[in-house]
């Protein structure tokens, strides 16, 4: 399910869910992305962040927050750990809440 653009397609549930609205959190400086290697939450391909991941969900105070926000801005969150997620687990839960939209409008 894509849209043609001039340079490539882009899925539609990207475009439905897309939501600048949705601020980037504010950070306190206790969240493990800043206190510890950036590289550990682009991980290589085959690494599946489980380092930045485990980080993210035991013990950073704005969890919720920075996964709200990649969720709604994947353009701008496109790789890496986010909210404790990796790029294919926000893209699963993008499709389902996409279907779930689709199922209630119908
Ligand atoms: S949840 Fe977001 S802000 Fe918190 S450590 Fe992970 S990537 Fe950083």
């Amino acid at each position: 399910m894509t849209q043609k653009t001039a340079d490539k397609p882009t899925p539609v549930f990207h475009t439905v869910l897309a939501d600048p609205e949705v601020p980037f959190p504010e950070l306190t400086g206790g969240e493990p992305c800043r206190q510890t290697d950036s590289e550990s939450w682009f991980p290589e391909q085959g690494d599946n962040g489980g380092f930045a991941r485990s980080l993210c969900l035991t013990s950073c105070p704005v969890l919720q927050e920075c996964r709200s926000w990649a969720l709604a801005n994947p353009q701008l969150a496109s790789d890496g750990i986010w909210g404790g997620m990796t790029r294919s687990e926000r893209n699963a839960v993008r499709r389902r809440q996409a279907l779930q939209s689709l199922e209630a409008a119908a």
